[in-house]
């Protein structure tokens, strides 16, 4: 799993993470929910090793991580507007992190095959990603991600792009996706309706410290604070 303690980050003197302490178990579905400018993207960055912490630790799988590089983390990342690799086929983009790794040929086009089954994509392996429509992608890059097996899953706002009928289907499919796969992941959303659908457990936060962590029916039954209770009660 992932273990955030006491994790501070400041941009000048702004602080756009404080204190925060949080633990992702092994295999579960997270969700960073609360609205823009609360400090959720910094702290995925921060859990990817693409921001190092002020002050604060990072463990992953029970390992301090806090000053280890990106790729030794072993993380696989999908961002909003994750570009594909434009000149290269749905099947070469998906294979492209295990080709680097000097992964064998023959298992490669296994693991492909697999991948693009997964992600509901069998059939067009060989189109472009111009030939896709947008929610396909977000699917390409979700299988390019998990490629390499990583032991931690980070996604922002995958499909914040997208309208709002493809982005219902894809937080379904995500959640099914992930009773296949369990892969510890770290999912990043200002929409409470999509972390109340997809994930385990959400960590609310308001700016840059966590105001409430909890299931959806413990943070929806009794919400921590006025500010919890605005930003994910009940609609009025
Ligand atoms: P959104 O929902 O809009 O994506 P967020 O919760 O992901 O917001 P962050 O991107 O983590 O928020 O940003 C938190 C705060 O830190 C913001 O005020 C942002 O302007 C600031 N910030 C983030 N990265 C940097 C940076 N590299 N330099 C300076 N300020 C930054
Ligand atoms: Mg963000």
């Amino acid at each position: 799993g992932i273990v955030v303690e006491n994790v501070s980050k400041q941009f000048g003197s702004f602080q756009a993470v404080d204190q925060v302490s949080l633990e992702v178990k092994t295999g579960s579905l997270v969700a960073l929910l609360g609205p823009s400018g609360s400090g959720k993207s910094t702290l995925l960055r921060l859990i990817a090793g693409l921001e190092t912490p002020d002050s604060g630790k990072i463990l992953l799988t029970g390992r301090d991580a806090t000053y280890q590089s990106v790729q030794d983390r072993n993380i696989g990342f999908v961002f909003q507007h994750y570009a594909l690799f434009k000149h290269l086929t749905v099947r070469k983009n998906i294979a492209f992190s295990l080709e680097i790794r000097k992964t064998p040929k023959s298992k490669i086009t296994n693991r492909v095959e697999e991948l693009l089954d997964l992600v509901q994509l069998r059939g067009l392996g060989d189109r472009y990603p111009s030939q896709l429509s947008g929610g396909q992608r977000q699917r390409v890059a979700l299988a390019r991600a998990l490629a390499v097996e990583p032991q931690v899953l980070l996604l922002d706002e995958p499909f914040g792009a997208l309208d709002a009928k493809v982005r219902k289907d894809l937080r379904a499919w995500l959640r099914r996706l992930h009773d296949e796969v369990h892969v510890t992941t770290v999912f990043v959303t200002h929409d409470q309706e999509e972390a109340m659908e997809v994930s385990d457990e959400i960590v609310v936060m308001n700016k840059g410290r966590v105001e409430q962590m909890g299931s959806p029916a413990e943070i929806y039954d009794h919400p921590a604070s006025a500010f919890v209770m605005s930003f994910i009660g009940p609609v009025n």
